[in-house]
């Protein structure tokens, strides 16, 4: 086995590891992670006309058989959808778009060379970076305009996302075009996955430059644009004499017939499958400004402007990280991307994608209740460490706090976040409120117990007793803050 492949060890996939807890596989309710068309596959809608049985009747005719390598139906009918812009000898099939970055690693990158990654950029590119023991350089995605021939020169490749997979910022077509041009100049390919451009905005595509351009490889996923990843149909556009060579080089029948016919069908009604990408585009517009507001709304959680039917939310001002977000949103059913794994995101960002007004109140709910939760958590741990040091006693006033006084002047602030919350005792003051986020949630605002000098020792003491945590707020609640009331 190489010594890189070797070096690669399991947690650069921790979802191959059989043993992992991850390897059982939990269907969410919902799933915001997801890049596929959010309408779903168009063969679950009767008015898009499209009809998968028909589909497959024809492969399954043909199950004895080996598929045609040449896959001259499958390229003449991608050439078709793009209504003769380009050539079928311009088609490099692949089976799902990641068989094509693996092809193209395989065939143009050797160890040691260089290869550039636009930021932020899902994993797959580094993954193949290690994988051939590339010298990877990374260039965030708002820095490409002003790229010099001399900063990629000696690339072998450089891979963008347009619009990016991550943001799902579109690159403006001058900015396209020009790094191109510099592409041909530093004989750089540069490889552009344009999986998800019909969401954002088609106009944007190079592939009606691919034609006379050896430098230019342009990727389009049927997985994403028609939401059938358990198909794995993916292409690759670029210039007849680099096809011929990918062609020549990529896995011999790499489309199953099953795959290929479904494909075919989609790319040759052409009419009905642009229908169904204008729908979902129309499906966007209706759904997206909806979730941009209701997820801007969630205090400390801040919106990135993007361009396609998934927003990247900055988290960093809240007190949760996306990895523990992640996880505690799917333990309510619900998945949102945890971006944490990606290049210079930390744990401050979560990518979510467009879905229905519904599902997304459903999320923001969610979102309210894991964050007062993990503050709950958060507070709670703290409290059962400091109770265990004898030193621990009521701190008084933090007057180095930012919020002080949140309640009064002179306001004791051991129980920043109170032990018994959410009490639900209105005889405190305290009531439940609507959320800016919606759904209802329990504001202290209105009480000051638990910030009362004398109150805030009395809790020190009675808590610093050796039972369990639950049991002993019971008693504390009985003997100290009932009498308050
Ligand atoms: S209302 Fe008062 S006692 Fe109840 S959870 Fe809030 S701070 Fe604690």
């Amino acid at each position: 086995m190489k010594k890189r492949i070797m070096d690669l060890g399991y947690n650069s996939f921790e979802d191959l590891n059989l043993n992992s807890a991850k390897s059982i596989r939990v269907e969410p309710e919902l799933d915001f992670s997801l890049l596929i068309n959010p309408l779903g596959n168009p063969f679950d809608q009767p008015d898009s006309g499209l009809d998968f049985s028909k589909a497959t009747k024809n492969a399954s005719q043909r199950l004895t058989q080996y598929p045609d390598n040449r896959y001259s139906e499958f390229r003449d009918s991608v050439a078709s959808f793009f209504e003769n812009t380009i050539l079928p000898e311009q088609v490099v099939p692949g089976n799902g778009s990641c068989e094509l970055v693996k092809l193209v690693f395989e065939c143009t990158v050797n160890e040691g060379d260089k290869v550039v990654i636009v930021q932020p950029a899902t994993k797959l590119f580094e993954k193949y970076c290690n994988i051939h023991g590339a010298e990877t350089m990374h260039i965030m995605e708002d820095e490409i305009q002003d790229i010099d021939p001399s900063d990629i020169q000696d690339a072998k490749v450089m891979f963008l996302s347009n619009p990016s997979d991550v943001s799902g910022k579109l690159v403006e077509e001058n900015v396209l075009k020009k790094l191109s041009e510099i592409c041909i100049q530093t004989n750089t390919l540069l490889f552009v996955n344009e999986s998800c451009i019909d969401f954002a905005d088609e106009s944007a595509s190079l592939i009606s430059i691919t034609r006379s351009n050896n430098n230019l490889f342009v990727l389009r996923s049927l997985d994403t644009m028609f939401a059938i990843p358990g198909i794995r149909v993916g292409f690759g556009v670029t210039s007849p004499e680099m096809a011929v060579k990918l062609n020549s080089a990529r896995l011999s029948w790499n489309l199953g017939v099953v795959s290929e016919k479904v494909a075919i069908s989609l790319m040759r009604r052409d009419d009905l499958s642009k229908n169904y990408l204008a729908k979902t585009r129309k499906y966007i517009s209706e759904n997206q400004e909806y979730l941009v507001d209701r997820l801007s709304k969630i205090r400390k959680f801040r919106v990135l402007p993007g361009d396609s039917h998934y927003v990247l939310v900055d988290i960093s001002a809240s007190s949760i990280g996306s990895t523990e977000l992640t996880h505690r949103l799917l333990d309510a059913g619900i998945k949102v991307k945890d971006c944490s794994n990606l290049y210079s995101m930390g744990q401050d960002f979560i990518r979510v994608s467009v879905r229905s007004k519904e599902a997304t109140d459903n999320l923001v709910r969610e979102i309210g209740i894991a964050v007062v939760d993990s503050a709950r958590d958060k507070a709670m741990e703290k409290l059962e460490t400091s109770l265990l040091s004898p030193e621990f006693s009521a701190i008084g006033p933090n007057k180095t706090c930012p919020y002080y006084p949140c309640h009064f002047q002179g306001q004791d602030c051991t129980f920043c976040f109170c032990p018994f919350y959410p009490c639900g005792n209105e005889r405190t003051g305290g009531k439940w409120v609507e959320r800016s986020s919606g759904g209802k949630v329990w504001s202290c605002e209105g009480c000051n117990i638990v910030h009362l000098p004398d109150v805030a020792k009395k809790l020190v003491c009675e808590l610093r007793v050796d039972s369990p945590m639950e049991e002993k707020l019971k008693k504390t609640w009985k003997k100290v803050v009932e009498p308050l009331l």
